[in-house]
């Protein structure tokens, strides 16, 4: 074991729980595939007793003023960036990515604690002129209650710090189940909150087996809120049981993001832009830039160049200075790669490069472009989430927003081009809940982070991020 790997573990009711559980799930480093910790499962007794920690929790934390809520989440962004070096290091050990990207996403997560800082006073209600002469009307926002929230393994502490954050700034509990696969740095930022100064009910986190988890946690009536960050088909699955026990949800799922590069877009700068979002955490994003759809006068050219780009790439141990993208996070995603690419080029797309793992230790992947690709490809259909940009050219704009609006997901989308037109006709043709015109500026915590269609329900993000987290009530009074 790696003993520079800090030891993950459970946070129940206040108390850490690193071992003593019946069974264990190995984590490993994906760049090595050796064995760096063991992470506790928990039982259906653990997650019982967090059940009963989150309730007292948000007896507790529900009474406690917006303003001071925020100085706690502010304390928390404090320690995030004080510890980013820490947590980045157990980041890239478990998960893969390069030690800069995993910087950046815990200085991102304390930018996001300290957006929901600011909102957690915003709640704001209003009055309503009344009909009656002496009565008052009052529309007040409450937090919904105790939380089940479940975030995956692509963004470690990016995906639970939206979920804990808007979940603590809005006066709820919450009992995140974090990502097995890369647990350390989810243990890093809770801990964050514990020392900032959250009652430790408030937050409770739990590892193990997700359907299992996801059942008991979803139909409990404690909870009164979902979140999940995940696949589609995961998404649906837990939409299903949440309807059932009529449990409010925030779904955050699956993309195949199309990318519009017309015939007067600068196409150095969008080679730049793209380059570094298409293989960013080695493309295991939500919002990945995935169906490029080029204009055919430009096709030639955009592919030279961004192929160019593609193989100048270092790809290694996201410990190593100069990696600019890592493995893998599991072997999952090489084999589902290995797949979608094979059917991909025997149903005639062109490997422009890449297009198969690198070496056999570690699940790297070389960075791969496929052209001449048709719908009839399984790839261009179910959601790579690797590093694989997929072109494709178009002659008409209506042939371009079709092809990008074929599929029933809807999250990010590109578009790269000089003129105004064509930006306004892409922002209002692509149905897609965030669209991104000449670079990549989808994931501030200021702005309404979310899908449309199957790519799920609700924002993460801005000031709409606060509503699922609050009930709205009134109160109707006749004063004299
Ligand atoms: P998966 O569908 O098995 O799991 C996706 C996530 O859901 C994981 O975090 C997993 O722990 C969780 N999960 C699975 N079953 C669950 C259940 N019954 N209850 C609660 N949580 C459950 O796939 P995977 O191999 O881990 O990831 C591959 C696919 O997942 C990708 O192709 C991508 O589409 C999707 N994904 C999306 C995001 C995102 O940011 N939207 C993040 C990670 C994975």
């Amino acid at each position: 074991m790696s003993n520079d790997y800090p030891a993950p573990g459970l946070f129940i009711a206040g108390e850490w729980i690193r071992s003593g559980r019946p069974e264990a799930l190995p984590v490993l480093n994906p760049a090595t595939e050796e064995q760096i910790g063991l992470l506790p499962v928990a039982t259906t007794d653990d997650l019982s007793r967090a059940v009963a920690s989150t309730r007292r929790g948000f007896e507790a934390w529900s009474r406690v003023s917006g303003f001071d809520r925020g100085q706690v989440l502010r304390k928390a962004a404090a320690l995030m960036r004080e510890r980013a070096e820490s947590i980045a290091r157990a980041m890239t050990l478990e998960h893969g990515k390069p030690l800069t990207e995993a910087r950046q996403e815990a200085n991102a997560a304390a930018d996001i604690i300290e957006w929901f800082a600011e909102e957690a006073r915003r709640t704001y209600g209003r009055q309503i002129p009344a009909r009656l002469p002496g009565v008052m009307q009052v529309v007040f926002k409450q937090p919904i209650g105790p939380v089940a929230a479940f975030s995956p393994w692509n963004f470690p502490i990016n995906q639970a710090t939206r979920k804990i954050a808007a979940a603590v700034a809005a006066g709820c509990s919450i009992i995140l189940k974090g990502p097995e696969e890369t647990p350390a740095s989810c243990c890093g930022l809770v801990a964050a909150f514990i020392d900032a100064g959250l009652p430790p009910d408030v937050v409770n986190l739990v590892f193990g087996h997700p359907a299992e988890i996801s059942e008991y946690l979803i139909a409990h009536p404690v909870i009164r809120k979902i979140s999940f960050t995940g696949s589609t088909a995961v998404g649906r699955r837990l939409s299903e049981i949440a309807g059932r026990h009529l449990k409010r949800t925030t779904m955050e799922l699956g993309g195949h993001a199309p990318v519009l590069i017309f015939a007067d877009a600068d196409l150095e700068r969008a080679v730049q832009v793209l380059v570094a979002a298409k293989y960013r955490n080695a493309g295991q994003i939500c919002i990945s830039p995935t169906r490029f759809l080029v204009a055919a006068e430009v096709m030639e050219e955009f592919t030279a160049r961004f192929v160019a780009g593609v193989k100048a790439l270092k790809v290694g141990d996201g410990l190593d200075e100069g990696t600019q993208v890592g493995p893998l996070a599991h072997d999952r995603r090489v084999t589902a790669l290995e797949a979608l690419i094979a059917d991909a080029a025997q149903k005639g797309a062109r490997v422009e490069c890449g297009g198969n793992r690198l070496g056999n230790r570690g699940f790297f992947f070389a960075p791969t472009v496929l052209s001449g690709v048709t719908p009839a490809m399984r790839i261009m259909n179910e959601e790579p989430f690797g590093p694989v940009a997929l072109l494709a050219s178009f002659n008409t704009e209506e042939e371009a927003l079709a092809e990008a609006n074929r599929l029933d997901v809807g999250l990010g989308a590109y578009a790269f081009t000089r003129s105004s037109r064509n930006a306004s006709r892409a922002i209002n043709g692509i149905e897609s809940g965030m669209v991104s015109v000449n670079h990549q500026g989808l994931v501030f915590p200021e702005l309404p982070f979310g899908g449309i269609g199957d790519s799920g329900d609700g924002k993460e993000g801005g000031t709409e991020a606060m509503e699922p987290y609050l009930i709205t009530r009134f109160s109707t009074h006749l004063t004299e």
